[in-house]
Parts: structure tokens; C-alpha cells; sequence
């Protein structure tokens, strides 16, 4: 049976990326279609998603969504199905999708995401003439309320259409004061610990948990770490009451964007058995990055520089990478204080280690094709996809024991490398001295040609395609629909 599933996300790239978020929502409607599942995605019309939507035609209109005028048009996310919901007085405004361009988060961000879920469980309940679905898949705490109206506050004479949350990121959990609550839009009943409120506020993410029909994340370790204080940051008690309802389905990569046999943003593209082209690669990042030309080990990072990283750590052992002999070349931007301490680092070893604050997809590609590793050593790490990239490039990864970092790179233990299996370096904990070893022992692997080769060839060939997950979505699509009859 061909089903038809509405998933609304905060961003989707191509159209619009802050993070990893936005691969996922942009990978899932090929990576669902190959599984009999038509993804319509619902994405709230920021500037910059409204032109490049191209041609386009509204298709349906709110006088009043939670008090603002708004329209809904229809487009398409590359050959998938989009919608998107133009509500200028919410949406229309420079800056990124949640703040203004010093990166300060928009005071009426309740109200922009409770408009775009209360839009989204109407679209779901069948408001849209000729468009029904069968199940709402909603996106982090921003898209937490979908499963909170369509639940409490169903669209009038609508359809009653199951819900999935997708937990990406337990650290963000849209959190408000109560006062908000009246304006939502749901009954008074809905203020209740089984509804929408959380320690006094109003939830979203918690909403959607609580209300979900299934909640999913993004790796099977960080399921079960999210059930523990550590991890859960509030709703592990929620978590663990819903247990038998929380799935670990880890996330794909998008094979036509990442691979280094046809990526455009490569000086020169290489295989598994041909893995020559990496130095020329290696010489581009050099000069990009004004690193001394040499054969050593070139460590590179591309992330949000922020304590979830473990980028305060990496910053204290940078003496200590550049005093065996390794280089860094680092793309990234987040904390001010962070940002300070690797230009500093930067200007205490000129040529060693090369920074470039910003967000530059193509240099991203880069750095994968032309770093001999990546570090990410996350203090937690939901899914990651950057050492998923750094497999599929031969880019080996050198990352904390955590989340879906523990679930996707086998550590070059001494048994893992006589197996013949290893594809990384894993690290215990997140601080300087481990992380140091870590980088210690990844620069001895390196200086063993064979073995370091090894764990490139079995990265690169392992399959992180989206196959096995697109398959488990799907069933659990399918088993939710069969539950509600
Ligand atoms: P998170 O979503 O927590 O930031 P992920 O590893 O899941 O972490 O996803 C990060 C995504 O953002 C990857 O696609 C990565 O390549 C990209 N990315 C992160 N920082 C940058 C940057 N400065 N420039 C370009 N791409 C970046």
C-alpha cells in the first residue's frame, strides 16, 4: 500500500540548513519514496525558501493562524512534493530561522512554530482540498505542537491521522513561559502534565513526546542515553513512561551529495580502490587554509563551535597536536569565547593550524575529501553526520564514545584491527587528556600506511546509505496506521 506521510521541519536542505536537521528532512522523502511512502514536506516560508521556490501557486488560506494571515504554496523539494507557509508577519525577516543575524533568537518563536504546527495538523486533518495523508512525522521541539493539536485540538469534522516526533536534539527543547498557553489556540484541558505544560511552562518538544503516537531519535545508543539524568535534560522521566513507544532509527547520508566519486567541490575525486586523488585534495586544503605543505597528518573539524562539541576541549590540546607533528584545518562558527581561543591557537602556530569561521558547504566537502581525519569529540551527539561523511571519504573519524558517534565508527582496537574491521578512533571522555590520546594514537596509525589505509577502504565501504532506515520508518508508518484502523 502506497501511504502518504506530511513531514514538517524547521529547515531542509537544500532550501534552508543550520544543521543536521536539515539533511535528515531533506534526505527522507527519496529515502521514504523508495519504500512506497510519498513525503510531502512542510517548511515555514522563511526569505530565502520563498525564492528559490520558483514558480509556484497558493493553495489553500488561514484569515487568522494564531492571529496572523497566511497562505500555503505548493512546490517542490527537488523532485518531492513541498509545501510552504507564507505568513509574512511570522516569517517574512532577515536573519537565520530562529534569530536575527547576530544569531539572538526571535522573542515570538513559540508563536512562528505554533503556527506552522497548528497549519500542519490542519493540512494532516485534510483542510487542503485534494491532499490527505496518513501520518503527520513532526521534527524537534519546533515542530513539537503538531502532535499536540492534532491530539487536542483536531481540526473540526478532520481526519484523525497518527503522529511521529523525531527527537534530534534533546538540548533543544522550546521551552516558554505559561502565559503563552492562551494563546495556542487549545483547550483549557490541554494544560495538564499529560499535555502541553512542562515544569510551569508550555513544552513543545515535550508536547510532542508526550502526544506523539511514536517518538523517535536519531541513533539507537542515544535512545537509551536519554533515558538517564545526564542526557535527558528534564523529560528523561517522560522517556522512560514512554518507553515501549521510543525508537533509535539512526540517520542516513544523502549518497548523491557525499560522495567523493562525483563531488564537484573536490580538486580531484577519488574511489575506495582509488584513493590517489586525496593528495591533491590534501594540497587544496593546505593553501586554503595557508597550512606548510607536507606529508604529516592533517587533522580537520567542520562544526557548530560549541560546548556540545567538545570544541572548548579540542581548543586545550591543539599544543599538543601540532607538537606530534599534525596540522589542523578548522571550519566552523558558534561561541564567541570559542571562536577566540583557535584564532589564538591559529596565531601561535602559523602554519600549523589554519581557521576559518563561517558556513561554507562546499569547503565542507572539501575538508572531507582533503583531511587525512575529523574530530568530534561531542560531549553527547544524538546522530552526528559529519563522521558519517568522514567514512564515506576516507577521512577517518576520531570521535567520543557517544550517541550515534559510538554507533557508526569502529574503534582501532587491537582486536578490531586484527579483524581487519576497524574505521576509527573512539575516544572514553571528553577531556583534554583523552582526547589528546586519542589524537596520539591516530597519528600512530597514521605513520602504519597499511593499517591507516585499511580504515579509510572500510569506511568507504560500509554502507551508511539511507536503505535500512527509510525501511524502518516505513514500518513503523505502517504500524501506527494499522493501530489507529
Ligand atoms: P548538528 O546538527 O548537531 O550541528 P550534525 O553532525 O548532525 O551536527 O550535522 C552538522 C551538519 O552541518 C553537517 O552536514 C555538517 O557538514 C554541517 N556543518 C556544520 N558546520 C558547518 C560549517 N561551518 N560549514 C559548513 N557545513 C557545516
Amino acid at each position: 500500500m502506497s501511504l502518504k506521510v506530511l513531514s514538517v521541519a524547521s529547515e531542509a536542505a537544500p532550501l534552508v540548513k543550520t544543521g543536521g536537521l536539515a539533511d535528515v528532512a531533506g534526505a527522507l522523502p527519496a529515502a521514504l519514496a523508495a519504500q512506497g511512502v510519498e513525503v510531502t514536506t512542510l517548511l515555514p516560508g522563511y526569505p530565502a525558501v520563498l525564492a528559490k521556490l520558483g514558480k509556484t501557486r497558493a493553495v489553500h488560506k488561514w484569515d487568522a493562524l494564531l492571529g496572523t494571515p497566511a497562505r500555503l504554496l505548493a512546490g517542490k523539494l527537488g523532485e518531492h512534493p513541498l509545501l510552504v507557509l507564507d505568513a509574512p508577519a511570522l516569517f517574512g525577516r532577515e536573519g537565520g530561522p530562529y534569530g536575527d543575524a547576530s544569531g539572538r533568537d526571535w522573542d515570538d518563536n513559540w508563536r512562528r512554530f505554533a503556527a506552522c504546527a497548528r497549519a500542519a495538523a490542519d493540512i494532516g486533518g485534510g483542510a487542503v482540498k485534494g491532499r490527505s495523508f496518513d501520518l503527520v512525522h513532526a521534527h524537534d521541539w519546533q515542530a513539537g505542537m503538531v502532535p499536540a493539536y492534532l491530539r487536542l485540538a483536531p481540526l473540526a469534522g478532520g481526519k484523525a491521522v497518527p503522529s511521529v516526533i523525531t527527537i534530534h536534539n534533546m538540548a533543544f527543547q522550546g521551552y516558554f513561559p505559561g502565559e503563552v498557553f492562551r494563546e495556542l489556540g487549545l483547550p483549557p484541558s490541554a494544560w495538564t502534565v499529560d499535555g502541553v505544560e512542562s515544569y510551569g511552562g508550555v513544552g513543545f518538544l515535550k508536547a510532542g513526546m508526550q502526544l506523539a503516537d511514536a517518538i523517535t531519535t536519531v541513533s539507537p545508543t542515544y535512545a537509551g542515553e536519554i533515558r538517564s539524568v545526564e542526557f535527558g535534560m528534564g523529560l528523561e522521566g517522560l522517556i522512560l513512561a514512554r518507553s515501549n513507544r521510543v525508537h533509535g532509527i539512526l540517520n542516513g547520508i544523502d549518497t548523491a551529495e557525499w560522495n567523493p566519486a562525483t563531488d564537484p567541490h573536490l580538486a580531484a575525486r577519488y574511489t575506495a580502490g582509488k584513493l590517489a586523488g586525496r593528495a591533491k585534495n590534501k594540497r587544496a586544503v593546505e593553501q586554503e587554509f595557508g597550512l606548510t605543505r607536507d606529508d604529516g597528518p592533517l587533522f580537520v573539524v567542520v562544526s557548530r563551535l560549541t560546548w556540545q562539541k567538545g570544541m572548548d576541549v579540542l581548543a586545550e590540546v591543539l599544543d599538543h597536536l601540532v607538537g606530534i607533528g599534525a596540522r589542523l584545518a578548522l571550519l566552523g562558527s558558534g561561541d564567541a569565547e570559542i571562536e577566540q581561543r583557535f584564532h589564538a591557537a591559529a596565531a601561535r602556530h602559523p602554519g600549523r593550524v589554519g581557521v576559518r569561521i563561517g558556513y561554507d558547504e562546499a569547503l565542507s566537502h572539501a575538508l572531507q575529501g582533503g583531511g587525512d581525519a575529523i574530530l568530534i569529540p561531542s560531549r553527547f551527539e544524538p546522530c552526528g553526520l559529519t563522521q558519517l561523511y568522514g567514512l564515506a571519504y576516507g577521512c577517518v573519524p576520531v570521535v567520543s564514545r557517544t550517541g550515534g558517534l559510538a554507533d557508526t565508527v569502529i574503534d582501532a582496537n587491537p582486536a578490531a584491527l586484527a579483524a581487519g574491521v576497524a574505521t576509527g578512533v573512539q575516544i572514553n571522555a571528553v577531556n583534554p587528556a583523552a582526547l589528546a590520546g586519542g589524537i596520539s594514537r591516530a597519528v600512530a596509525l597514521y605513520h602504519q600506511p597499511g593499517a591507516w589505509k585499511r580504515l579509510q577502504t572500510n569506511g568507504m565501504k560500509a554502507d551508511f546509505s539511507w536503505d535500512a532506515s527509510g525501511a524502518a520508518y516505513a514500518a513503523l508508518y505502517r504500524q501506527l496506521i494499522e493501530e489507529q484502523g
